[in-house]
């Protein structure tokens, strides 16, 4: 389905959206105690699934109250691939290359010592100044541990952070580049590079590829082994409705399984950890980069949270979520223009995640406003950017209307004007 642009902005064109919307009842599959509330946050922390609200009573009524220490052999010591295959079929993964475990930093880590261990003669690395922050630390904490061998280079953009100067991507790659590192959907514009290009640029130099999948998993369709990509990671707490904090996921193709090895040596990623032996063997395939006990309360009700995606169909959900945010930046640009708002994120869907940002140089005070008085939850990124997440799986399109009318109201009374410009510890 297309958008209509020639609709007035009115509520009934979302309501009419509503109503072909195949995917409307999924809504009901979250608890949603606030039916006022317009949540445009989905793509930071997902709304709680029923299925993992329930999920997570039993496991501590019955698996960890009940169990103990049973429950190791009764799905929680598999866990970890078992819930690393169920997200594999989101990312296009076959069998025993996902896995379960920590933080999306601490797998980044993880995969980055590997791939510059991988050619220890190759010393750029390549990212981009638009990647998440986090995402940068790592790599220069990797590169100071590894004693400063190592040169990363970071792409800019030529308009305003909102797109990677490709061209300059593709010179930064020499033969030289043992890493490329980027970000699938870049997480303020929402940019969302060609995964297949980007792969094959940096194989033809020799280089190993890693996305971070944080902010597309689960909002649109991802090919990692069509792509042949060699590592990726993600976070399953934003469109995965994971929970807050619930564990990472890490992805090494088959390819390159048994030639790369964890920079963290533990027994979870030992080849047979309960001989106790005292010397360390990597376990086969992707379990060698497990590290320790995983937190089973958080990762089992994650397991329960991806039902919904699941049973939805990622490719239901891309064509949803592009109506969404195809509607948002028509909205943006014919409403939101004339109180001095600027369409953050590239037009054209093709090029675009689930989330857009609308860029105001008052953005920070903007964003407060619409928290405190608007009952409307967005969130903010420096220096102007109020991100809109639109998560398909329980977003309606009049959520959509009506966050932009509340947006609007704002602008016309000025209602940001009492707020400081001192920012809060967390936007
Ligand atoms: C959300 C996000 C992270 C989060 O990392 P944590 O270790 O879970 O705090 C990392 N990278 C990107 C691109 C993200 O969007």
């Amino acid at each position: 389905m297309k958008l209509d642009k020639t609709f007035q902005p009115s509520p009934t064109y979302a309501l009419q959206l509503d109503a072909q919307d195949r995917l409307a009842s999924f809504r009901e599959a979250f608890i949603i105690t606030d039916p006022n509330l317009i949540y445009l946050d989905g793509n930071s922390l997902g709304r709680m699934p029923r299925v993992a609200a329930e999920k997570a009573k039993q496991i501590v009524d019955e698996q960890w109250g009940r169990d103990l220490i049973r429950g190791w052999n009764k799905g929680w010591w598999d866990a970890p691939a078992r819930v690393g295959d169920k997200i594999g079929q989101i990312i296009g993964a076959a069998k025993g290359q996902a896995i379960v475990c920590d933080t999306v930093s601490v797998n980044l880590y993880k995969l980055v010592m590997a791939a510059l261990a991988y050619q220890p003669e190759k010393k750029r690395i390549v990212t981009d100044t638009m990647n998440f922050p986090s995402d940068l630390y790592i790599l220069q904490g990797c590169v100071e541990q590894l004693g400063s061998r190592h040169e990363i280079i970071r792409i800019g953009s030529n308009d305003h952070e909102l797109t990677p100067d490709l061209d300059a991507l593709e010179s930064a790659i020499t033969e030289d580049t043992a890493l490329v590192t980027l970000s699938h959907v870049l997480v303020k514009s929402g940019y969302l590079y060609d995964m297949k290009r980007i792969t094959e640029m940096a194989h033809e130099k020799g280089a190993l590829v890693l996305w971070d999948l944080s902010h597309s998993v689960g909002a649109l369709p991802i090919a990692l082994d069509d792509c042949n990509v060699d590592l990726a990671i993600g976070c399953t707490y934003k469109y995965l409705n994971g929970g807050p904090g619930a564990p990472a996921f890490l992805y090494v193709n088959k390819n390159i399984q048994e030639k790369i090895s964890s920079p963290i040596w533990g027994w979870w990623g030992q080849n047979n950890p309960f001989a106790f032996g005292l010397d360390y063997e990597p376990a086969p395939g992707a379990a060698r980069f497990l590290v320790g006990t995983q937190p089973m309360i958080s990762l089992l009700t994650m397991e329960a949270a991806l039902e919904p995606t699941l049973q939805a169909g990622i490719d239901s959900l891309r064509a949803k979520s592009i109506l969404m945010t195809d509607y948002a930046s028509f909205l943006t640009e014919n409403w939101l223009a004339p109180f001095g708002f600027s369409l953050g994120s590239p037009l054209d869907s093709a090029k675009r995640g689930s989330h857009i940002s609308i860029r105001h140089p008052e953005g920070y005070r903007i964003n407060r406003a619409l928290i405190e008085e608007m009952n409307v939850i967005p969130d903010f990124r420096e220096p102007d950017n109020i991100r809109l997440g639109f998560a398909p799986l329980y977003t309606s399109f009049m959520e959509v209307w009506e966050g932009f009318d509340r947006i609007k109201r704002v602008m016309e009374e000025k209602k940001y004007e009492k707020y400081p410009k001192q920012r809060l510890a967390v936007t």
